[in-house]
């Protein structure tokens, strides 16, 4: 028998795979999708059997022996191999790290592995014999109807009997898996849909589309929706997998989901344990759960017959992988791991859909439903803009008069506040502490971001670049500055504002530890706080019922991140946490501080209008030629010598000109962290309508350099973020 086996070296020279024999001792024991460990030159590396050969199907010259079989189960079932195919031909990245990328550490091809199985320790009946001592009586009467009693139990009686009875055979020891996470049912709660929910539903199971978006407002009552389609998956004996876009969110769904399902959930995600991803990856691929919650990896999870995959608050750019290979799409991965199973669906939803999904939706390539009221007919909350341009004389810390007293109102109501301050890439660019002016590239219309190494300002799109003046070209005020503020400033601003306040902070750094995002959750909707600050994070997806105010402290800062997408981000961002005011009983009001109150990102948000917001941004996205218009190739080229760098990317650039005659070509130009750990970056973008040659040329591109010891190439598709 020969195999063919994918080494665990992510490297473009060595992505195939490679043929061993098997020793007559294994043979037994081989199957496609199991990992083994074979010697590799001088190494010995671990890796998984993507083929099974006949001995005459190679010419089987001096095959090597395969060493050791790894697994007994088998880890990369036909699915996922199909699918991690699919990853490489759309990413273009190695097969190897498409692997790597859909599996929890433990199940990664890799030489050492720590993450172990836990076990607990059971006893089984042997020989009873006649006579026994009252405690013994006490222990074997344990066993009344039951096969395995747990030593706890056991010893809880004598733990002295015990030992007596394991040595005289009458109790034998039996270790029994055991998984580290369990969900408890803490109340069952059944909602009847209403019309609308209930509309979408039927409209969904009987139709034969493939992908669905749900355009659904702030509190429309989505995830009901979502479990409604689940239920009835699992009922013809499917499974399902709900992806969210952040870990905060998933206590929320997993609580929801266990109200409904009880253990029939399992849940990946990157505030899990090691061990705890394992032990779920196993309950899965055993089918003991058939719902899968979780972050974009989730996506991979073992599940068989797969009916249903829900992707929740779409928009979300946490779905594309930006930040190390393979950098894929999940939910392009979704839409094909949905072809791989018969009659499967892909739910997107949202309440501010991805511009590029609504305009799929439009043209009929999603299906697109819409919820356009809350469940409980609550109005959307009235959102008050207020001009900072104007109010910039009379602010107390960042806190406009308005802001301010709304927050000791309801705080003396005992209703509660959530305030935001999205901090993303404040220091990287500089504005105008008077007017708010920000600098942008003549070309694209991008913020300009600020370098430090250079102390100029730069478009990471084109390369275009100014000096730094301190005078603001708009007020003519010295005001110019790179300064933000963060969360914590504004945590102390308000504790000095408002005496006895009772504040949580949720950002990067509260977050860190596990169970953290659980907690803070936790302790504001038990009123143990009244205000709720933190960054991007509060935004989405939470649902408190008390909360009736929504501040804004800056609006601006996610409007100046220098991406094409920022009106977007902001809008949906804007919307997102507005909708976490006014959910239940009581209205509730939004207040957004902006020094750019006319634009159009953030007159439509006041009016609660996506369809109006849309069609704006769609104008500017054709004449500025952006995606969904033109797609995207991110190529960064990185190096430890700047000079080389620069001169292999403009080398790159200039083929690609050469080659690909329909697509616009920018850069090359410093990437927004041009120097990082010492190692320089530009980037080159490919916009493109149509494919024609593009793959060629890319994966010749990627030939030439695979052997290049000096400059490293990264390919991202579509990028999320730049
Ligand atoms: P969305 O995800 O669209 O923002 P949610 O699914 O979080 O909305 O629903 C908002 C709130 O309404 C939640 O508290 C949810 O429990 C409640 N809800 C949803 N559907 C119903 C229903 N049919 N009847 C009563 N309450 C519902
Ligand atoms: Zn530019």
């Amino acid at each position: 028998m020969i195999v063919g086996v994918l080494v665990e070296l992510s490297n473009k020279n060595i992505d195939k795979q490679y043929f061993y024999s098997v020793p007559e001792s294994l043979i037994k024991d081989i199957k496609v999708g199991i990992r083994v460990i074979v010697p590799f030159g001088y190494q010995k590396l671990e890796g998984f059997i993507v083929e099974i050969k006949d001995k005459n199907e190679i010419e089987d010259i001096d095959l090597k022996e395969i060493i050791k079989i790894v697994d007994s189960d088998i880890i990369l079932n036909n699915e996922l191999l199909k699918l991690g195919k699919i990853m490489q031909e759309k990413t273009l990245s190695t097969l190897i790290s498409c692997y790597q990328a859909m599996l929890p550490k433990a199940l990664k091809a890799q030489k050492k592995t720590s993450i172990a199985k836990k076990f607990d320790t059971y006893y089984r009946l042997g020989n009873i014999p006649a006579k026994l001592n009252a405690p013994q009586t006490k222990i074997i009467n344990l066993f009344n109807n039951k096969e395995l009693v747990s030593r706890k139990e056991i010893i809880s009686i004598s733990s002295s009997s015990l030992k007596t009875l394991e040595s005289k055979n009458i109790l034998i020891k039996e270790k029994k898996e055991h998984y580290r996470l369990k969900y408890n049912k803490t109340l069952e709660r059944k909602y009847t849909l209403t019309v609308e929910q209930q509309k979408i539903v039927d409209e969904i199971n009987k139709s034969n589309d493939l992908i669905y978006l749900i355009h659904g407002v702030t509190g429309s009552g989505k995830t009901e929706v979502y479990m409604e389609l689940i239920e009835g998956v699992l009922k013809q004996d499917k499974t399902a997998i709900v992806l969210v876009p952040e870990i905060s969110l998933t206590p929320q769904m997993i609580r929801r989901f266990t109200e409904k399902f009880g253990d029939n959930i399992a849940a990946i995600h990157s505030a899990l344990s090691e061990g705890e991803k394992y032990d779920e990856w196993r309950k899965i691929a055993r089918g003991e759960a058939k719902i899968v919650i979780g972050a974009r990896s989730a996506l991979f999870a073992p599940v068989k017959n797969l009916g249903l995959i829900v992707i929740d608050e779409e928009h979300s750019d946490t779905y594309k992988q930006d930040d190390s290979n393979p950098r894929y799409d999940a939910k392009e991965m979704a839409i094909e791991r949905c072809k791989l199973n018969s009659s499967c669906k892909v739910i997107l939803g949202s309440a501010t859909p991805a511009l590029d999904s609504y305009a799929k939706a439009k043209k009929g390539i999603y299906h697109l439903l819409t919820l356009s009221n809350r469940v409980n007919k609550r109005p959307l909350p009235n959102i008050e803009i207020i001009d900072m341009n104007e109010e910039i004389k009379n602010i107390k810390g960042h806190f406009s008069d308005k802001l301010l007293s709304k927050i000791k109102e309801k705080i003396e109501k005992h209703e509660q506040v959530i305030l935001l301050l999205n901090r993303r890439g404040y220091s990287s660019y500089i504005s105008c502490k008077n007017c708010g002016y920000v600098f942008k590239c003549p070309n694209c219309d991008i913020t300009l971001t600020y370098h430090k190494y250079t102390n100029n300002l730069r478009c990471h799109y084109c390369g275009y670049a100014e000096n730094i003046v301190t005078i603001c070209p708009s007020c003519r005020e010295n005001a110019i500055s790179s300064l933000g503020v963060g969360t914590e400033k504004i945590e102390e601003e308000l504790f000095s504002l408002i005496p006895d306040v009772k504040i949580v902070r949720m950002d990067f750094d509260t977050t860190t530890k596990k169970g953290s995002h659980e907690k803070i959750i936790k302790d504001f909707r038990d009123h143990k706080y009244d205000i709720l600050l933190g960054t991007q994070i509060v935004a989405k997806g939470l649902d408190f019922e008390d909360v009736t105010l929504v501040g804004v402290i800056n609006a601006d800062t996610s409007l100046n991140i220098p991406d094409f997408r920022s009106s977007e981000t902001t809008f949906s961002l804007l919307s997102q946490v507005a909708g976490r005011s006014g959910r239940s009983r009581k209205e509730g009001e939004v207040v957004l501080q902006t020094f750019n109150k006319n634009h159009y990102a953030i007159t439509h948000v006041k009016k609660h209008d996506y369809l109006g917001f849309y069609n704006d941004e769609m104008i500017i996205r054709r004449n500025l030629k952006y995606p969904p218009f033109y797609y995207i190739v991110y190529i960064r080229v990185s190096s430890k010598d700047n000079n080389i760098c620069y001169k292999e990317a403009l080398k790159i650039k200039k083929s690609l000109e050469k080659y690909l005659n329909e697509a616009i070509i920018l850069g090359p130009s410093a990437a927004s962290l041009f120097k990082l750990n010492n190692i320089y970056r530009y980037g080159i973008i490919i916009k493109y309508k149509r494919q024609d040659n593009l793959i060629d040329i890319l994966n010749k591109m990627i030939d030439v350099y695979k052997s290049n010891r000096k400059v490293v190439i990264d390919l991202n598709f579509n990028p999320g973020h730049f």
